[in-house]
């Protein structure tokens, strides 16, 4: 399947009365950090004097909004992942979100998570009702409409034909290829919005740490090129029309730097052509994957050397977690504090040798955890880096689900101050 040229799909108009319909807009190519609402790629927009629904071009739900009073804030919207998650992008008054996640919009999300940000927005009736009853509002607009051209017409007709039931058996296809639900993405996902292609070149994990939320019981172990094969096919088919809007891709699932270094590579490269990155609207391809303190300490230079010349930004973000002994110890997760000094060292050379790569790594954050893991973190990030950095992100992950917390919030902005590499919190967030 080819997609189509942005600038040959037709930009088609239809407006009445109480309505209004706008085919194929084309919103920001480039994924940024900006503080007014952006919408990236090519989108549909229906329009009424009460609400704002926009559509991807499979003619799913994309964003939603409402214009009533009793909505929070014109400048904030709904998403829907294509996980079939909505998720509220909140300004948080725009006061500290961006020095605490490194973007202007704060998701909120509808299950529980460890955000230390944010208010309960799904809980305003505004909020709820349209993510909940969207549907059932748009069922409710008459839109077949005498004047109204027959393209529209027909769009119209497939918007409304498109019911959560199907959204979210799409969802479970999704889920279906790579053989499960990616229940984390890594924190530079941000950089694309989310919006990631997933494919699993490696089940489950080395450690199985004992704090971890996210692990699953498979034993690690590589995919073959074959099942990858299979997989981008599939995932073609079920983005289809859609494809056009993404350029990102993310390489499950919890260690995928602990894979071959060739798999890794065929995997970018293939997913590359098969998913038709080059022809996306969106520009600047992203790639990112988790590794392990083993992956990294294990991984062939080569790698690194030759992610650097493929069309993406590759992020890899490692799970340190800490490099403090009674904290490792604590948190159960089985490598030394060596180890994770060895692979942070590794992680930076990276950083300063290839231009396109970059290591970015998380570290655990509770108000229990023995004193030693803040003074060990802040020798890597402070002590052993003579000079402000720009690349390598830090990452600070609250260990606790659903507890914002002041306390913790003001630990992080003190770190941060200290810190010699960018720091922000990092919001575990599911495709
Ligand atoms: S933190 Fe990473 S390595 Fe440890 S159990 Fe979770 S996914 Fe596995």
């Amino acid at each position: 399947m080819d997609l189509p040229d942005p600038k040959d799909l037709p930009r088609l108009n239809y407006s009445d009365n109480d309505l209004s319909i706008e085919l194929n807009c084309l919103g920001s190519r480039e994924y940024t950090k900006i503080s007014y609402p952006v919408k990236y790629g090519i989108f549909s927009r229906l329009e009424t004097r009460d609400l704002i629904l926009e559509f991807n071009q499979n003619h799913e739900i994309r964003h939603a909004r409402s214009k009533t009073r009793s909505w929070p804030d014109p400048q904030e919207w709904l998403k829907r992942t294509t996980g079939n998650d909505w998720v509220y992008y909140s300004t948080g008054g725009y006061a500290g979100v961006f020095e605490s996640i490194g973007e202007y919009y704060l998701p909120n999300l509808m299950y529980t998570t460890n955000s230390l940000l944010g208010g309960k927005p799904f809980n305003e009736p505004e909020v709820a009702r349209l993510s909940l009853d969207w549907h059932h509002t748009l069922a409710g607009i008459p839109l077949n409409r005498a004047g109204m051209p027959p393209h529209i017409r027909d769009w119209a007709e497939k918007i409304q034909s498109r019911t959560p039931a199907d959204l979210d058996a799409k969802a479970g296809a999704l889920f279906k290829i790579s053989g499960g639900r990616t229940t984390v993405l890594p924190p530079d996902a941000r950089h694309s919005d989310y919006d990631v292609i997933p494919l699993t070149i490696a089940d489950g994990c080395l450690y199985k740490c004992k704090f971890c939320k996210v692990k699953n019981k498979k034993q690690f172990t590589p995919r073959t090129r074959a099942d990858i094969d299979r997989q981008l096919n599939e995932l073609k088919t079920l983005y289809a029309d859609d494809l056009i809007n993404y350029n990102s891709l993310f390489l499950g699932e919890h260690d995928a730097l602990n894979a071959p270094a060739d798999l890794i590579l065929y995997a970018a490269r293939t997913a590359h052509g098969a998913l038709n990155f080059g022809k996306s609207v969106m520009k600047h391809p992203r790639l990112c994957f988790f590794g392990s303190v083993d992956a990294v300490l294990n991984a062939e230079e080569r790698l690194f050397k030759e992610l650097d010349t493929l069309p993406f930004n590759t992020c890899i973000n490692i799970g340190l977690e800490s490099a403090d002994p009674a904290t490792l110890e604590k948190i159960g997760k089985p490598v030394t504090a060596e180890k994770v000094t060895q692979a942070f060292d590794r992680m930076q050379a990276v950083n300063k040798t290839y231009h396109r790569v970059e290591m970015t790594c998380n570290f655990i954050m509770d108000e229990d955890l023995p004193p030693g893991h803040t003074t060990a973190m802040m020798a890597l990030v402070r002590d052993r880096q003579r000079f402000t950095r720009p690349k390598g992100c830090v990452y600070l992950s609250p260990l606790r689900f659903g507890r914002p917390s002041r306390e913790v919030l003001f630990d992080f902005y003190s770190l941060k101050t200290r810190s010699r590499l960018p720091m922000f919190l990092y919001i575990i967030q599911r495709l």
